[in-house]
Protein backbone atom coordinates (compact mmCIF):
# COMPACT_ATOMS: atom_id res chain seq x y z
CA UNK A 1 0.00 0.00 0.00
CA UNK A 2 1.59 3.37 -0.84
CA UNK A 3 0.73 6.80 -0.37
CA UNK A 4 -0.44 7.49 -4.13
CA UNK A 5 -3.04 4.64 -2.74
CA UNK A 6 -4.10 6.37 0.36
CA UNK A 7 -4.23 9.93 -1.85
CA UNK A 8 -6.46 8.64 -3.86
CA UNK A 9 -8.82 8.30 -1.09
CA UNK A 10 -8.32 11.83 -0.36
CA UNK A 11 -10.23 14.70 -0.87
CA UNK A 12 -7.90 17.48 -1.05
CA UNK A 13 -9.47 20.08 0.76
CA UNK A 14 -10.14 17.66 3.19
CA UNK A 15 -6.81 17.29 3.89
CA UNK A 16 -5.68 20.51 3.79
CA UNK A 17 -8.40 21.22 6.56
CA UNK A 18 -7.66 18.54 8.81
CA UNK A 19 -4.01 19.34 8.91
CA UNK A 20 -4.98 22.71 9.53
CA UNK A 21 -6.85 21.07 12.49
CA UNK A 22 -4.10 19.43 13.91
CA UNK A 23 -1.50 22.12 13.39
CA UNK A 24 -3.94 24.41 14.76
CA UNK A 25 -4.22 22.29 17.90
CA UNK A 26 -0.72 21.83 17.89
CA UNK A 27 -0.10 25.54 17.99
CA UNK A 28 -2.09 26.11 20.74
CA UNK A 29 -0.55 24.18 22.66
CA UNK A 30 3.07 25.49 21.81
CA UNK A 31 1.87 28.85 22.41
CA UNK A 32 0.00 27.70 25.74
CA UNK A 33 3.13 25.91 26.85
CA UNK A 34 4.96 29.13 25.71
CA UNK A 35 2.66 31.29 27.98
CA UNK A 36 3.15 28.68 30.80
CA UNK A 37 6.72 29.23 30.95
CA UNK A 38 6.69 32.75 29.90
CA UNK A 39 9.02 31.98 26.70
CA UNK A 40 9.66 34.25 24.15
CA UNK A 41 9.29 33.54 20.57
CA UNK A 42 12.90 32.57 19.94
CA UNK A 43 12.60 29.76 22.18
CA UNK A 44 13.19 26.42 21.19
CA UNK A 45 9.50 25.29 21.57
CA UNK A 46 8.63 24.28 17.95
CA UNK A 47 5.37 21.45 17.16
CA UNK A 48 6.69 18.61 16.02
CA UNK A 49 6.71 18.06 12.35
CA UNK A 50 4.41 14.99 11.21
CA UNK A 51 3.72 12.31 8.69
CA UNK A 52 -0.21 12.88 7.35
CA UNK A 53 -0.55 9.24 7.27
CA UNK A 54 0.61 6.66 9.14
CA UNK A 55 3.20 4.09 7.72
CA UNK A 56 3.60 0.28 6.31
CA UNK A 57 5.54 -1.73 8.59
CA UNK A 58 5.73 -5.67 8.85
CA UNK A 59 3.44 -6.95 11.23
CA UNK A 60 6.42 -10.04 12.15
CA UNK A 61 9.02 -7.28 12.76
CA UNK A 62 6.77 -5.17 14.77
CA UNK A 63 5.91 -8.23 16.69
CA UNK A 64 9.39 -9.66 17.36
CA UNK A 65 10.66 -5.82 18.42
CA UNK A 66 7.83 -6.31 20.82
CA UNK A 67 8.56 -9.74 22.47
CA UNK A 68 12.47 -9.00 22.13
CA UNK A 69 11.84 -6.12 24.86
CA UNK A 70 12.02 -8.86 27.61
CA UNK A 71 15.55 -9.32 27.00
CA UNK A 72 16.48 -5.89 26.29
CA UNK A 73 15.12 -5.10 29.63
CA UNK A 74 17.13 -7.86 31.18
CA UNK A 75 20.15 -6.87 29.50
CA UNK A 76 19.78 -3.91 31.06
CA UNK A 77 18.68 -4.94 34.24
CA UNK A 78 22.06 -7.27 34.32
CA UNK A 79 24.74 -4.90 33.36
CA UNK A 80 23.29 -2.36 35.55
CA UNK A 81 23.42 -4.42 38.47
CA UNK A 82 26.66 -6.67 38.38
CA UNK A 83 29.65 -4.28 37.93
CA UNK A 84 32.27 -6.67 37.16
CA UNK A 85 30.65 -7.38 34.03
CA UNK A 86 30.12 -4.01 33.30
CA UNK A 87 33.70 -2.90 34.20
CA UNK A 88 34.47 -5.87 31.53
CA UNK A 89 33.43 -3.50 28.91
CA UNK A 90 33.74 -0.21 30.74
CA UNK A 91 37.49 -0.69 31.28
CA UNK A 92 38.67 -0.16 28.00
CA UNK A 93 36.75 3.17 27.43
CA UNK A 94 37.44 4.64 31.42
CA UNK A 95 41.15 6.11 29.76
CA UNK A 96 40.27 7.24 26.64
CA UNK A 97 36.86 9.23 27.77
CA UNK A 98 36.59 11.78 30.65
CA UNK A 99 33.13 11.65 30.58
CA UNK A 100 32.66 8.25 31.12
CA UNK A 101 35.47 8.05 33.81
CA UNK A 102 33.82 10.66 35.99
CA UNK A 103 30.72 8.78 35.83
CA UNK A 104 32.16 5.83 36.75
CA UNK A 105 33.47 7.40 39.84
CA UNK A 106 30.75 9.07 40.93
CA UNK A 107 29.60 5.26 40.85
CA UNK A 108 31.95 4.40 43.67
CA UNK A 109 31.67 7.59 45.60
CA UNK A 110 28.05 6.30 45.72
CA UNK A 111 28.57 3.00 46.95
CA UNK A 112 30.80 4.08 49.89
CA UNK A 113 27.42 5.89 51.33
CA UNK A 114 25.52 4.97 54.49
CA UNK A 115 22.38 5.07 52.49
CA UNK A 116 20.72 4.29 49.27
CA UNK A 117 18.12 5.29 46.95
CA UNK A 118 14.65 3.99 48.24
CA UNK A 119 14.21 2.19 44.46
CA UNK A 120 15.90 2.53 41.28
CA UNK A 121 13.69 3.36 37.81
CA UNK A 122 14.74 2.63 34.35
CA UNK A 123 12.70 3.73 31.02
CA UNK A 124 14.34 2.29 28.25
CA UNK A 125 13.67 2.67 24.25
CA UNK A 126 15.14 0.22 22.18
CA UNK A 127 15.29 1.44 18.77
CA UNK A 128 15.09 -0.55 15.39
CA UNK A 129 15.31 0.44 11.30
CA UNK A 130 14.14 -2.37 9.15
CA UNK A 131 17.18 -3.67 6.56
CA UNK A 132 15.91 -4.13 3.26
CA UNK A 133 16.99 -7.55 2.17
CA UNK A 134 15.23 -7.53 -1.74
CA UNK A 135 14.07 -3.96 -3.22
CA UNK A 136 11.61 -6.79 -5.23
CA UNK A 137 10.57 -9.25 -2.91
CA UNK A 138 9.95 -6.79 -0.07
CA UNK A 139 11.46 -9.09 2.49
CA UNK A 140 13.23 -6.99 5.49
CA UNK A 141 14.94 -7.71 8.56
CA UNK A 142 14.95 -6.06 11.90
CA UNK A 143 18.13 -4.94 12.94
CA UNK A 144 18.84 -2.93 16.75
CA UNK A 145 20.13 0.68 16.36
CA UNK A 146 20.58 1.50 19.59
CA UNK A 147 19.37 1.01 23.50
CA UNK A 148 18.51 4.71 25.08
CA UNK A 149 18.49 4.85 28.92
CA UNK A 150 18.19 8.25 29.86
CA UNK A 151 15.92 11.22 28.90
CA UNK A 152 13.97 9.20 26.73
CA UNK A 153 11.22 11.51 24.91
CA UNK A 154 8.40 11.71 22.76
CA UNK A 155 6.93 8.74 24.70
CA UNK A 156 3.69 10.73 25.36
CA UNK A 157 3.51 12.71 21.81
CA UNK A 158 3.73 9.02 20.15
CA UNK A 159 0.85 7.86 21.72
CA UNK A 160 -0.55 11.61 20.69
CA UNK A 161 0.15 10.57 17.07
CA UNK A 162 -1.44 7.71 16.90
CA UNK A 163 -4.58 8.80 17.70
CA UNK A 164 -4.45 11.38 15.69
CA UNK A 165 -3.76 9.29 12.62
CA UNK A 166 -6.26 6.41 13.94
CA UNK A 167 -8.97 9.83 13.58
CA UNK A 168 -7.92 11.09 10.32
CA UNK A 169 -8.12 7.33 9.15
CA UNK A 170 -10.99 7.09 10.75
CA UNK A 171 -12.62 9.65 8.22
CA UNK A 172 -10.79 8.45 4.64
CA UNK A 173 -10.23 4.87 4.97
CA UNK A 174 -11.65 3.30 8.01
CA UNK A 175 -11.34 -0.47 7.04
CA UNK A 176 -7.65 0.10 7.56
CA UNK A 177 -8.30 1.55 11.47
CA UNK A 178 -8.09 -2.47 12.77
CA UNK A 179 -4.10 -2.28 11.37
CA UNK A 180 -3.01 0.36 13.96
CA UNK A 181 -1.66 -1.06 16.83
CA UNK A 182 -2.76 0.19 20.27
CA UNK A 183 0.18 2.52 21.54
CA UNK A 184 0.54 2.44 25.49
CA UNK A 185 4.06 4.29 25.56
CA UNK A 186 2.78 7.51 27.21
CA UNK A 187 1.06 5.23 30.05
CA UNK A 188 4.16 2.91 30.29
CA UNK A 189 5.93 5.91 30.84
CA UNK A 190 3.99 7.88 33.66
CA UNK A 191 2.34 4.52 34.93
CA UNK A 192 6.25 3.62 35.82
CA UNK A 193 7.06 7.35 37.20
CA UNK A 194 3.79 6.78 39.66
CA UNK A 195 4.98 4.09 40.69
CA UNK A 196 8.34 4.75 41.28
CA UNK A 197 6.95 7.78 43.23
CA UNK A 198 4.71 5.83 45.33
CA UNK A 199 7.41 3.15 46.25
CA UNK A 200 9.02 6.59 47.65
CA UNK A 201 6.42 6.57 50.59
CA UNK A 202 6.00 10.60 50.99
CA UNK A 203 2.60 11.58 49.43
CA UNK A 204 3.97 14.95 50.24
CA UNK A 205 6.98 14.67 48.66
CA UNK A 206 7.69 16.24 45.10
CA UNK A 207 8.93 15.07 41.41
CA UNK A 208 11.65 17.43 39.72
CA UNK A 209 12.07 17.00 36.28
CA UNK A 210 15.32 17.45 35.47
CA UNK A 211 15.40 19.48 31.90
CA UNK A 212 18.22 21.03 29.67
CA UNK A 213 18.75 24.89 29.61
CA UNK A 214 17.20 25.24 26.24
CA UNK A 215 14.49 22.60 26.20
CA UNK A 216 12.48 22.22 22.87
CA UNK A 217 10.81 18.92 23.85
CA UNK A 218 8.37 20.91 26.84
CA UNK A 219 4.95 19.73 24.75
CA UNK A 220 6.14 15.73 25.66
CA UNK A 221 6.99 16.78 29.47
CA UNK A 222 3.54 18.69 29.89
CA UNK A 223 1.77 15.14 28.45
CA UNK A 224 3.59 13.31 30.88
CA UNK A 225 3.11 16.08 33.94
CA UNK A 226 -0.68 16.02 32.88
CA UNK A 227 -0.66 12.12 32.78
CA UNK A 228 0.48 12.34 36.33
CA UNK A 229 -1.64 14.89 38.17
CA UNK A 230 -4.51 13.43 36.51
CA UNK A 231 -3.80 9.56 37.30
CA UNK A 232 -2.45 10.17 41.15
CA UNK A 233 -5.02 10.08 43.79
CA UNK A 234 -2.70 13.50 45.61
CA UNK A 235 -4.35 16.43 44.12
CA UNK A 236 -1.45 18.27 45.75
CA UNK A 237 1.43 16.43 44.12
CA UNK A 238 4.18 18.62 43.17
CA UNK A 239 5.67 18.84 39.91
CA UNK A 240 8.96 20.85 39.25
CA UNK A 241 10.93 21.64 36.17
CA UNK A 242 14.01 22.41 36.92
CA UNK A 243 17.69 23.12 35.31
CA UNK A 244 21.03 21.22 36.97
CA UNK A 245 22.22 24.23 37.39
CA UNK A 246 19.01 25.35 39.33
CA UNK A 247 19.53 22.32 41.33
CA UNK A 248 22.71 23.60 42.23
CA UNK A 249 21.26 26.98 43.77
CA UNK A 250 18.42 25.12 44.93
CA UNK A 251 18.68 21.72 46.20
CA UNK A 252 20.55 20.22 49.53
CA UNK A 253 20.82 17.07 51.00
CA UNK A 254 20.17 15.95 55.37
CA UNK A 255 22.31 13.99 57.39
CA UNK A 256 19.96 11.24 56.46
CA UNK A 257 20.58 11.65 52.78
CA UNK A 258 17.23 12.88 52.24
CA UNK A 259 16.84 15.15 49.01
CA UNK A 260 14.99 18.75 49.43
CA UNK A 261 13.95 21.15 46.78
CA UNK A 262 14.16 24.61 48.79
CA UNK A 263 11.81 23.33 51.29
CA UNK A 264 10.11 20.10 49.75
CA UNK A 265 11.09 17.07 49.97
CA UNK A 266 11.59 14.90 46.52
CA UNK A 267 10.51 11.69 45.92
CA UNK A 268 12.02 11.48 42.35
CA UNK A 269 14.11 13.01 40.16
CA UNK A 270 13.25 12.69 36.31
CA UNK A 271 15.86 13.14 34.33
CA UNK A 272 15.13 14.87 30.43
CA UNK A 273 19.08 15.88 29.97
CA UNK A 274 22.41 15.03 31.70
CA UNK A 275 23.55 12.24 29.46
CA UNK A 276 26.33 14.65 27.66
CA UNK A 277 29.49 16.01 28.57
CA UNK A 278 28.06 19.49 27.18
CA UNK A 279 25.11 19.35 29.98
CA UNK A 280 28.17 19.42 32.52
CA UNK A 281 29.78 22.19 31.54
CA UNK A 282 30.94 23.13 35.11
CA UNK A 283 31.83 22.00 38.36
CA UNK A 284 28.43 23.42 40.18
CA UNK A 285 26.84 21.17 37.52
CA UNK A 286 28.72 18.21 38.64
CA UNK A 287 28.04 19.14 42.35
CA UNK A 288 24.30 18.88 41.95
CA UNK A 289 24.58 15.72 40.11
CA UNK A 290 26.22 14.15 42.49
CA UNK A 291 24.00 15.35 45.30
CA UNK A 292 21.18 14.43 43.19
CA UNK A 293 22.79 10.65 42.69
CA UNK A 294 23.72 10.83 46.56
CA UNK A 295 20.44 11.04 47.53
CA UNK A 296 17.61 8.63 49.16
CA UNK A 297 15.27 10.11 46.27
CA UNK A 298 13.92 7.43 43.14
CA UNK A 299 15.95 8.51 40.23
CA UNK A 300 14.99 7.80 36.46
CA UNK A 301 17.39 6.78 35.59
CA UNK A 302 20.04 5.54 38.70
CA UNK A 303 23.62 6.25 37.51
CA UNK A 304 24.02 2.67 37.12
CA UNK A 305 21.08 2.57 34.41
CA UNK A 306 22.60 5.44 33.05
CA UNK A 307 25.88 3.95 32.27
CA UNK A 308 24.35 0.77 31.32
CA UNK A 309 23.14 2.33 28.32
CA UNK A 310 26.88 3.96 26.55
CA UNK A 311 26.72 2.24 23.13
CA UNK A 312 29.83 0.34 24.17
CA UNK A 313 27.76 -2.02 25.59
CA UNK A 314 26.02 -2.58 21.82
CA UNK A 315 29.32 -3.30 20.18
CA UNK A 316 29.76 -5.79 23.06
CA UNK A 317 26.61 -7.53 21.87
CA UNK A 318 28.02 -9.00 18.68
CA UNK A 319 30.52 -11.37 21.25
CA UNK A 320 28.73 -14.20 22.03
CA UNK A 321 30.74 -14.72 25.23
CA UNK A 322 29.50 -11.88 26.57
CA UNK A 323 25.83 -12.78 25.60
CA UNK A 324 26.27 -16.00 27.51
CA UNK A 325 27.50 -14.27 30.47
CA UNK A 326 24.34 -11.53 30.63
CA UNK A 327 21.98 -14.70 29.78
CA UNK A 328 23.27 -16.71 31.96
CA UNK A 329 19.73 -17.98 33.19
CA UNK A 330 17.90 -16.75 30.07
CA UNK A 331 19.59 -18.93 27.30
CA UNK A 332 16.63 -18.28 24.45
CA UNK A 333 17.68 -14.88 24.99
CA UNK A 334 20.80 -15.24 23.40
CA UNK A 335 19.53 -15.84 19.50
CA UNK A 336 16.91 -13.11 19.70
CA UNK A 337 19.85 -10.42 20.49
CA UNK A 338 21.92 -12.17 17.59
CA UNK A 339 19.57 -11.98 15.20
CA UNK A 340 19.24 -8.34 15.65
CA UNK A 341 22.33 -7.07 15.87
CA UNK A 342 24.53 -5.80 12.77
CA UNK A 343 27.73 -6.12 11.86
CA UNK A 344 30.51 -4.24 14.22
CA UNK A 345 33.67 -3.21 13.96
CA UNK A 346 35.96 -1.64 16.50
CA UNK A 347 38.65 0.87 14.49
CA UNK A 348 41.70 -1.16 15.83
CA UNK A 349 39.51 -4.80 13.89
CA UNK A 350 38.64 -2.10 10.85
CA UNK A 351 42.08 -1.09 10.70
CA UNK A 352 43.70 -4.07 10.87
CA UNK A 353 41.31 -6.11 8.35
CA UNK A 354 42.32 -5.18 4.55
CA UNK A 355 38.49 -6.23 3.69
CA UNK A 356 37.25 -3.75 6.37
CA UNK A 357 39.23 -0.94 5.18
CA UNK A 358 39.08 -1.38 1.67
CA UNK A 359 35.06 -1.04 1.95
CA UNK A 360 35.92 2.18 4.05
CA UNK A 361 37.82 3.68 1.18
CA UNK A 362 35.62 2.75 -1.77
CA UNK A 363 32.11 2.50 -0.20
CA UNK A 364 32.15 4.86 3.43
CA UNK A 365 28.22 5.15 3.07
CA UNK A 366 27.86 1.48 3.95
CA UNK A 367 29.38 2.44 7.65
CA UNK A 368 28.02 4.29 10.25
CA UNK A 369 30.75 5.61 12.90
CA UNK A 370 29.71 6.28 16.28
CA UNK A 371 30.66 7.45 19.58
CA UNK A 372 31.35 4.61 22.55
CA UNK A 373 29.30 6.69 24.77
CA UNK A 374 25.46 7.88 24.92
CA UNK A 375 24.69 11.65 23.43
CA UNK A 376 23.11 12.69 20.47
CA UNK A 377 24.54 13.76 17.09
CA UNK A 378 27.72 11.93 16.92
CA UNK A 379 27.25 9.90 13.84
CA UNK A 380 29.03 10.32 10.65
CA UNK A 381 28.31 8.70 7.39
CA UNK A 382 30.01 9.09 3.50
CA UNK A 383 32.96 11.43 3.61
CA UNK A 384 32.00 12.83 6.82
CA UNK A 385 33.15 9.54 7.95
CA UNK A 386 36.21 9.13 6.29
CA UNK A 387 37.53 12.75 7.34
CA UNK A 388 36.74 12.06 10.77
CA UNK A 389 38.10 8.56 10.85
CA UNK A 390 41.86 10.33 9.76
CA UNK A 391 41.19 12.76 12.28
CA UNK A 392 40.41 10.40 14.69
CA UNK A 393 43.27 7.56 13.87
CA UNK A 394 45.61 10.83 13.62
CA UNK A 395 44.76 11.76 17.30
CA UNK A 396 45.16 8.55 18.33
CA UNK A 397 41.87 8.82 19.70
CA UNK A 398 40.23 5.61 17.96
CA UNK A 399 39.44 3.57 21.27
CA UNK A 400 36.31 5.90 21.65
CA UNK A 401 34.82 5.08 18.60
CA UNK A 402 32.97 2.06 16.40
CA UNK A 403 31.84 1.37 13.10
CA UNK A 404 28.42 -0.14 12.74
CA UNK A 405 27.49 -0.99 9.30
CA UNK A 406 24.54 0.44 7.62
CA UNK A 407 21.03 -0.20 7.64
CA UNK A 408 19.57 0.52 4.14
CA UNK A 409 16.00 0.55 5.27
CA UNK A 410 13.11 0.74 3.00
CA UNK A 411 11.99 3.96 0.73
CA UNK A 412 8.37 5.27 0.33
CA UNK A 413 6.92 8.47 -0.22
CA UNK A 414 5.06 10.55 2.15
CA UNK A 415 3.05 13.46 3.07
CA UNK A 416 5.10 15.75 5.67
CA UNK A 417 3.00 18.61 7.58
CA UNK A 418 5.94 20.90 8.97
CA UNK A 419 5.85 24.45 9.65
CA UNK A 420 2.50 24.55 8.67
CA UNK A 421 3.10 23.56 4.89
CA UNK A 422 2.38 19.84 3.59
CA UNK A 423 5.28 18.55 1.29
CA UNK A 424 5.91 14.99 -0.11
CA UNK A 425 8.98 13.70 0.49
CA UNK A 426 11.08 9.83 0.46
CA UNK A 427 11.30 8.98 3.80
CA UNK A 428 12.74 5.70 5.75
CA UNK A 429 11.68 5.42 9.60
CA UNK A 430 12.94 4.11 12.68
CA UNK A 431 11.07 2.31 15.18
CA UNK A 432 11.30 2.68 19.47
CA UNK A 433 9.99 0.12 21.33
CA UNK A 434 9.56 1.21 25.38
CA UNK A 435 10.52 -0.42 28.26
CA UNK A 436 10.91 0.04 32.12
CA UNK A 437 12.26 -1.18 35.19
CA UNK A 438 11.98 -0.56 38.83
CA UNK A 439 14.43 -1.88 41.20
CA UNK A 440 14.65 -1.59 44.99
CA UNK A 441 18.17 -3.00 46.97
CA UNK A 442 18.99 -4.49 43.51
CA UNK A 443 15.52 -6.70 42.97
CA UNK A 444 13.26 -6.35 40.38
CA UNK A 445 9.95 -4.86 41.86
CA UNK A 446 8.73 -3.79 38.14
CA UNK A 447 9.65 -4.76 34.57
CA UNK A 448 7.24 -3.52 31.57
CA UNK A 449 7.22 -3.60 27.59
CA UNK A 450 5.12 -1.69 25.68
CA UNK A 451 4.31 0.78 23.27
CA UNK A 452 6.34 2.28 20.34
CA UNK A 453 7.43 5.30 18.71
CA UNK A 454 7.94 5.86 14.89
CA UNK A 455 10.24 8.78 13.45
CA UNK A 456 10.55 8.86 9.97
CA UNK A 457 13.21 10.81 8.09
CA UNK A 458 13.71 11.89 4.46
CA UNK A 459 15.65 9.12 2.84
CA UNK A 460 19.23 11.60 2.34
CA UNK A 461 19.42 12.38 5.91
CA UNK A 462 22.02 10.64 7.82
CA UNK A 463 19.70 11.14 11.17
CA UNK A 464 16.59 11.33 11.51
CA UNK A 465 16.63 13.33 15.49
CA UNK A 466 13.12 15.25 15.92
CA UNK A 467 15.06 17.57 17.86
CA UNK A 468 17.87 18.44 15.42
CA UNK A 469 14.83 19.12 13.03
CA UNK A 470 15.56 16.12 10.80
CA UNK A 471 12.76 14.10 11.39
CA UNK A 472 9.15 13.96 11.59
CA UNK A 473 6.96 11.94 14.43
CA UNK A 474 4.80 9.08 12.80
CA UNK A 475 2.91 5.86 13.80
CA UNK A 476 2.64 2.82 12.00
CA UNK A 477 -0.16 0.33 10.72
CA UNK A 478 0.57 -3.34 10.18
CA UNK A 479 0.94 -5.33 7.18
P1 LIG B 1 22.21 8.85 18.85
O1 LIG B 1 20.71 8.76 18.82
O2 LIG B 1 22.77 8.65 20.22
O3 LIG B 1 22.75 10.05 18.16
P2 LIG B 1 22.14 6.53 17.08
O4 LIG B 1 22.97 5.30 17.14
O5 LIG B 1 20.70 6.35 17.39
O6 LIG B 1 22.81 7.62 18.02
O7 LIG B 1 22.29 7.17 15.64
C1 LIG B 1 21.63 8.35 15.26
C2 LIG B 1 20.84 8.13 13.99
O8 LIG B 1 21.70 7.70 12.94
C3 LIG B 1 19.78 7.03 14.09
O9 LIG B 1 18.58 7.55 14.61
C4 LIG B 1 19.64 6.59 12.66
O10 LIG B 1 18.79 7.47 11.93
C5 LIG B 1 21.05 6.75 12.12
N1 LIG B 1 21.82 5.48 12.22
C6 LIG B 1 22.58 5.09 13.25
N2 LIG B 1 23.17 3.90 13.00
C7 LIG B 1 22.78 3.54 11.76
C8 LIG B 1 23.06 2.42 10.91
N3 LIG B 1 23.87 1.44 11.30
N4 LIG B 1 22.47 2.39 9.70
C9 LIG B 1 21.64 3.39 9.28
N5 LIG B 1 21.34 4.46 10.04
C10 LIG B 1 21.91 4.55 11.26
MG1 LIG C 1 19.32 7.32 18.62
Amino acid sequence: MSVEHWMKNLDQNELNCECQRWAFAHGKCVSFVQRCFALNDDSNVIPYPFTICPSPYPRNEYERACRIQSAINRLVYRLAFDIQMMDSVLEKFIDCDPFIKRLRQIYDHIQQLPYQSVAETCIIRTDYMLQELSRCAERTKLRLIEINTIAIGLGAAAKLMREWHKTFLTKIQSDFVSQLPENESHDLVIESLLESWKIYGNPKAMILFVIPEREFNIGDQMLIEQGLLSRCDHSSLLIKHVTLIEISRCCSLNSKGILFFGKFEVALVYYRTAYDPKHFYNEDIWQAYIMLESSCAVKCPSLRYHLAGMKCFQLALTKENFLKEVFKEEREFIDDVTDITEEMFTIEQAMNDAVVQQRILEHPESFYLKQSREGGGNVYCGGMLKERLNEIVEKNDSKRYFLMSRIFPPIRPSLICSNGSITEKQINSELGIFGSLITQNGKLVSERSGGYLLRSKPSSNIEGGIASGQGFIDSIYLV
